[in-house]
């Protein structure tokens, strides 16, 4: 599932491949996927989607990609602009596409053809206007968790909850970008198990936690950013995490078997002699 670091790269690659000076050209494959606002739900579609990107964008070109925690901006040069979510399963790829399936939209930009491909349907276009994006791109959104990294103090109070601080973390208002998997994994560079109250941190461990998130996001993007992005949940993927998805795996740092639990509905998974 697309956290912070698989955004950015879909942004990178973005803005490699459409930010040329060539015009682009939107074909809808599946009209629920251009939305009237940032929604996973295929319900939330405009009734006119494939109009509005065949009218409104197409014949414009890009001229920036911009990303808030696990939304990008598509920038283009008239009226209207493109935010965009990958949801649980949305990718952006420049291959053959007579070898892909669950194509949603294909852009062709001089003679390369990319293709939205998302087999869950949970991702979305979302024209707005482009005087507004960055309006509509940071709304209800804290602050990025890679480009506006937080400080103890700062994420100790961003994060005032008694809640679980791995559910706390989850929550895109307080800070923007990390989700299942990187959460597990700052939490297990910090030492602080999931479980625990986020209240009952000690100033040491929102240190090592405000330190441990953005390099855990860098060290993501270094791992991934070669090649096409392959989710950990995609069949035949390999997991280079040191405790999410490793129930019962050696950990890493002190060879104790990692532990699993569920938090709000989503798996922690955790090792139980080095996260206190
Ligand atoms: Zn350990």
């Amino acid at each position: 599932m697309p956290e912070l670091p698989e955004v950015e790269l879909a942004r990178r690659d973005l803005y490699r491949w459409t930010v040329t000076g060539e015009s682009l050209s939107f074909t809808t494959v599946d009209a629920k996927t251009v939305r009237g606002k940032l929604s996973t739900n295929p319900k939330d579609a405009l009734i006119d989607g494939v109009s509005r990107l065949s009218e409104d964008v197409n014949g414009c070109r890009a001229v920036n990609v911009l990303r808030a925690g696990k939304r990008l901006g598509w920038q283009f040069d008239g009226p209207v602009s493109l935010l965009v979510h990958l949801g649980m399963s949305g990718k952006w790829v420049s291959r053959d596409t007579s070898e892909l399936s669950h194509v949603r939209v294909r852009v062709q930009v001089g003679t390369s053809t990319l293709s939205f491909i998302d087999p869950r349907r949970f991702g979305c276009l979302v024209p707005v206007p482009t005087a507004a994006l960055g309006e509509w791109l940071n709304r209800g959104l804290g602050p990025d968790a890679l480009e506006h990294p937080m400080d103890g103090p700062s994420l100790s109070r961003a994060c005032n909850s008694r809640g679980a601080i791995k559910t706390v973390l989850l929550d895109q208002k307080r800070l923007a970008g990390v989700g299942n998997i990187q959460a597990a994994e700052a939490l297990w560079r910090a030492g602080v198990r999931p479980g625990r109250a986020a209240s009952s941190l000690t100033e040491f461990e929102w240190a090592a936690l405000a330190a441990a998130i953005p390099e855990q996001l860098r060290w993501t993007l270094d791992v991934e950013k070669d090649g096409e992005v392959v989710y950990v949940s995609e069949w035949g993927s390999r997991n280079p995490f040191a405790v999410y998805g490793q129930e019962g795996e050696p950990c890493p740092r002190c060879t104790a078997p990692i532990s699993r639990a569920v938090h709000s509905g989503r798996s922690s998974f955790w090792c139980p002699d080095c996260q206190g």
